[in-house]
């Protein structure tokens, strides 16, 4: 069995929505219950994330939007940057410890403490870019984790695997110009779904072109098909660029049974990819693997999705 990492802090919850939002804090609650009652956190290592420290997350955000998400939550905004994306007054820290979370994660697997991380993160990031909040995301936790390992760990080429059904397209912007971040990311065809980006021509600009590497789906797509992408898109991809380590941008919106899109994956399909991503990390990455929660909203299908993810990386 693997050494897998848990990653969560109670506070997490804290950050909860003014409002009717599917990004709720009962989406953690559901997967620590039910990752509990299935035996599953007490064979898994625990790590408590910590506030991290300015210099990572300005690794990324601009100054000038921290002190603005810090304003606007001291204020009582509801909203930040768009109305999808909502505040509290918890909701600034609260985005700093779930970079904590992430960095915490990747910190434990560069250090070899563990072998691979989940990281049960909220708010989450992928859509969040450098001075904007979009998205349900307010810091864009996959990124501040990528920027960790490059700074205090010497690491050289991260690939970034999103597979949340929306285009990661907080993470393709931050990286668009650097040729040593690979994203890859699999969501659902643009025309069809919120954010409106990712489509195949977006590649990568100056020294960054060829680093981004997105696949649309059509909708009704599934199981199937994700295969397919994995294997004849990513894997010759990942052949080429060869990382150091895998961040995953797991998002489990992509399940038939989520309400948010259209896509027809089935438990079957994250056990795929997460095995998939294991051999492409065992062969390139002495098997080095950093889960990150992303999207997910409807609890029966994320919790089963996890659970089965979570095995996968124990390996079991
Ligand atoms: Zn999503």
């Amino acid at each position: 069995m693997k050494r897998v990492a848990w990653v969560y802090h109670p506070d997490f919850l804290l950050h909860a929505p003014p409002f009717e939002h599917p990004e709720s804090p009962e989406r953690l609650v559901a997967i620590t219950d039910h990752l509990g009652g299935v035996g599953l956190i007490e064979r898994m290592v625990p790590v408590t994330p910590e506030y991290p420290e300015d210099a990572d997350i300005l690794s990324v955000h601009d100054r000038e939007y921290l002190n603005r998400l810090e304003n606007a939550c001291r204020r009582g905004d509801l909203t930040l940057d768009s109305e999808d994306t909502y505040l509290n007054r918890h909701s600034f820290n609260i985005a700093l410890l779930s970079a904590g979370g992430a960095i915490a994660g990747a910190k434990a697997v560069a250090e070899g403490t563990v072998d691979r991380a989940f990281c049960a993160v909220r708010p989450p990031g992928h859509h969040a870019g450098r001075a904007v909040g979009m998205g349900f995301c307010l810091l864009n936790n996959a990124a501040i984790a990528a920027r960790y390992l490059q700074a205090r760990h010497g690491v050289g080429k991260v690939l970034i695997v999103d597979w949340d059904v929306h285009h990661g397209n907080g993470t393709q912007n931050i990286f668009l110009e650097d040729p040593t971040v690979f994203f890859f990311s699999i969501h659902e065809h643009p025309t069809f779904l919120y954010p409106g980006t990712g489509r195949r021509w977006e590649i990568g600009k100056g020294k960054g072109e060829g680093a981004t590497l997105n696949a649309p789906m059509a909708p009704g797509a599934g199981d199937a098909e994700f295969r397919t992408t994995f294997e004849q898109t990513l894997e010759p991809a990942v052949e080429r660029f060869r990382p150091e380590i895998i961040l995953v941008s797991a998002g489990f919106d992509a399940h038939r049974d989520d309400p948010l899109a259209d896509l027809q994956v089935t438990e079957e399909g994250f056990r795929f990819m997460t095995r998939h991503v294991i051999a492409l990390a065992d062969r390139y990455c002495r098997g080095k693997v950093v889960s990150i929660l992303e999207g997910g909203y409807e609890t029966s299908s994320l919790t089963s999705c996890i659970e089965l993810h979570v095995r996968e990386l124990l390996g079991e």
